[in-house]
């Protein structure tokens, strides 16, 4: 469960990404966030796994403050909410593979990286999650020979390969023409409903909103303008 208790966000610059936020998220839940370019959606999402961090509040994930935790901790955060971006942020010139079973912590970097030497269940936990999004057959690709959807597609594999209990998707399909976004979201809709990961997904349209979330959150200038099922964004629209 991820709880905000009266979360604000205030970049250096005096800039406020986030004011006063109050919500829960339940485990398993699949919430589309909308709103405008500027809404406050990526520092919404962003401060879950603390690339930022809010500047007053309380922020808890399984009851424990978030925005207190450093060190070690952080790290542990961050593989328990996993994080996949609108452009992907895979290695360009690495394999399919080794993409993906970066995704085990602690890997990048290492040795075993540079040497391509990984144990067995890690490699077959990779395999079995590229199978997941229909990617077994570009293993041994470069992921700059990928199409975008594919590259997205590689992505949640990797992020599925860190064992996470939370997805955040800052704006997934934000790069993908319309056919691929509906793949990538069925692909994110999926996993969520296989593994019961709770995912958090940014989008700029409320229709493919509508068509995936069981919840959807609206934000506007750093606050929660609207929260509700989809039902209820269909009877106010
Ligand atoms: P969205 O994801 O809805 O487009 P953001 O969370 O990116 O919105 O931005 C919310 C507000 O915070 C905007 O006014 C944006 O310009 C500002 N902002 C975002 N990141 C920073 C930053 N690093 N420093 C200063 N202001 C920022
Ligand atoms: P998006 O809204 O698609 O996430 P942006 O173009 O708003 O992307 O932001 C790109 C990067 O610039 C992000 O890291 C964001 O935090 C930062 N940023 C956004 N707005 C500002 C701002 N007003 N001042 C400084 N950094 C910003």
């Amino acid at each position: 469960m991820i709880t905000f208790k009266d979360v604000s966000l205030v970049y250096p610059n005096g800039t406020q990404g986030l004011k006063n936020i109050n919500v829960k998220i339940n485990e398993g839940e699949f919430v589309v966030i909308v709103g405008l370019s500027g809404a406050g959606k990526s520092t919404f999402i962003r401060s879950i796994n603390r690339m930022v961090t809010p500047t007053n509040g309380e922020l808890l994930v399984d009851d424990e403050d978030i925005l207190k935790v450093e060190g070690k901790d952080l790290r542990k955060l961050r593989t328990k909410v996993g994080m996949i971006f609108q452009n992907y942020n895979l290695v360009n010139r690495s394999s399919v593979m080794k993409n993906v079973i970066s995704g085990r912590l602690g890997h990048t970097g290492t040795l075993r990286s540079i040497f391509n030497l990984y144990p067995k269940e890690d490699k077959i936990k990779a395999y079995d999650n590229l199978r997941r999004v229909n990617m077994e057959s570009k293993l041994y690709n470069r992921a700059d020979q990928l199409s975008g959807g594919q590259q997205q597609r590689v992505s949640i594999a990797r992020v599925l390969t860190q064992d996470p209990s939370i997805i955040l998707a800052d704006e997934p399909v934000a790069s993908l023409d319309p056919p691929t976004s509906h793949q990538v979201m069925t692909y994110l809709r999926k996993v969520n409903q296989e593994d019961n990961i709770t995912t958090i997904v940014n989008l700029h349209f409320i229709d493919m909103a509508m068509e995936y979330a069981d919840r959807i959150i609206g934000m506007r200038d750093g606050e929660i303008v609207f929260d509700g099922p989809v039902s209820e964004v269909e009877e106010k629209t």
